[in-house]
């Protein structure tokens, strides 16, 4: 029996072999170092061939890359991120500063360096639909950097069913276009950090039962490891050799909700003062704040330890900062104010259509309350919209000669159809 020296695979004579001095090859392993040669842009097109023109190669384009002189400064990311992401001021100005040093970092870099600087791994606490995840999104797309994004409550320590931490990093490879450099500068975004807290009660039975596993495993990524990761397409053949991405300058940004931490903080402020002073008072800034938004401001590391995220896990990151629930004013901003609004989107949509989409301030008043009912934070307003306008948008193709659509207040409240206008702008029905 032939045996293909490559894959090993034992060949029943029906396949197309290669052959040479005392080596067989399988077409399978043929096709794989062709895709390989393709992927890594080898491999010259038919029609380049032709040519002959070195401009006519078929190579794919060169993906962006961040370089020092071009490093947007503080203020300039600042500014990039106020068009698309509402309030927040605080934790944007932190972001921009720790990710335009930790930029500034790794391009810098020499090997003389003394002083050795520490990545700066951001902690974003927050309540849902705040923006956490738009802002790690927004950094990434201000920087031109490959960028994933994982939910904790699916990671597992290895072995354990479900998604292995180094499979972060396998989708990080993927936005990179499997180029391994571009990967290794990345920014991944974590998800629902606190739900993998030691004492967290949202575990699942197929993982480990407290949370920590996954946490350690998390931890070896954080600090810098060579992340072993299947190549592109899976390990579609056996001779397919992992990939090793060092994740020390990944920069990694996570995000939870931590609900029940202010009534942690809440508690050690009222120790603290009991414990030093012995008034018996509670502390200042609680007596004034006392809101669970307040509170959360003035967590500490004990606060996330008392929560049960171990403290090494919580020494990766050396910025925290939290970010406030988005009250009505701004989830009316966010309706119509960044770059990418919805409503801009939806006015869009229309456009296409030859049509004017109005809604009314009363309207859109009326869309942030019932998404501040839901309380999930702007996340609901996109929601909502949709169920808002899906009957004219069903519709609105068929029909000829509209030139508005008005959304009003009992548009929204009642779900009632918008008031088409035509050309004269005379209202139409719609039966
Ligand atoms: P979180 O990660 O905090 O739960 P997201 O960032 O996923 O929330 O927000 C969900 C959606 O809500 C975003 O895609 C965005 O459209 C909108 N959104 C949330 N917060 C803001 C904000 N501060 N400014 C603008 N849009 C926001």
């Amino acid at each position: 029996m032939q045996k293909c020296s490559f894959c090993q695979k034992a060949l029943k004579g029906h396949e197309k072999i290669f052959s040479g001095p005392d080596v067989l090859i399988c077409e399978d392993c043929v096709k794989f170092c062709h895709d390989t040669l393709n992927r890594t842009g080898a491999m010259p097109s038919k029609d380049a061939k032709e040519s002959k023109d070195p401009k006519d190669l078929k190579v794919a384009p060169p993906l962006p890359t961040l370089k020092l002189e071009e490093l947007p400064k503080p203020v300039d990311i600042k500014k990039t991120l106020d068009d698309y992401v509402i309030g927040q001021e605080d934790t944007k100005k932190k972001l921009s500063v720790s990710v335009y040093n930790h930029y500034k970092r790794i391009l810098s870099r020499t090997d003389t360096q003394e002083v050795e600087l520490e990545k700066s791994n951001v902690l974003l606490i927050g309540p849902t639909g705040c923006g956490k995840t738009l802002l790690a999104r927004t950094m990434a797309r201000i920087l031109k950097v490959p960028f994933a994004i994982c939910d904790a409550t699916t990671l597992t320590q290895a072995g354990y069913v479900g998604d292995d931490v180094e499979n972060v990093i396998q989708r990080l490879l993927q936005d990179a276009k499997y180029d391994i450099p571009r990967a290794e500068m990345g920014i991944v975004y974590i998800d629902e950090i606190d739900k993998i807290g030691k004492t967290s009660e949202n575990v699942s039975i197929t993982r480990d039962v407290s949370g920590e596993g996954v946490q350690q495993a998390l931890l070896k990524i954080l600090e810098g490891t060579k992340a072993s990761v299947p190549p592109q397409g899976g390990r579609k053949h056996p001779q397919a050799e992992n990939l090793s991405v060092d994740t020390t300058n990944i920069l990694f940004i996570c995000g939870g909700t931590f609900s029940s931490l202010d009534e942690i903080i809440k508690r050690r402020l009222g120790k603290g003062e009991i414990g030093f002073r012995g008034t018996g008072k509670a502390h200042p800034v609680y007596q004034v704040q006392d809101s669970s938004q307040s509170l959360i401001r003035l967590v500490e590391t004990e606060d996330l330890v008392k929560f049960g995220i171990i403290p090494e896990f919580i020494g990766r990151f050396p910025i925290v900062s939290t970010l406030d629930k988005l009250g009505e004013k701004e989830l009316l901003d966010v309706l119509s104010k960044p770059k990418n609004a919805l409503v801009k989107q939806f006015q869009k949509l229309f456009e296409i259509e030859g049509v004017r989409l109005t809604l009314t301030p009363e309207a859109l008043l009326e869309i942030v309350k019932e998404a501040a009912k839901k309380g999930t934070g702007a996340r609901g307003l996109r929601a909502i919209l949709e169920s808002v306008m899906l009957d004219v948008m069903y519709e609105l193709p068929s029909l000829e000669g509209i030139q508005e659509c008005v959304v009003e207040r009992q548009t929204v409240l009642n779900r009632e159809y918008p008031q088409l206008l035509d050309k004269k702008g005379e209202a139409r029905k719609i039966a």
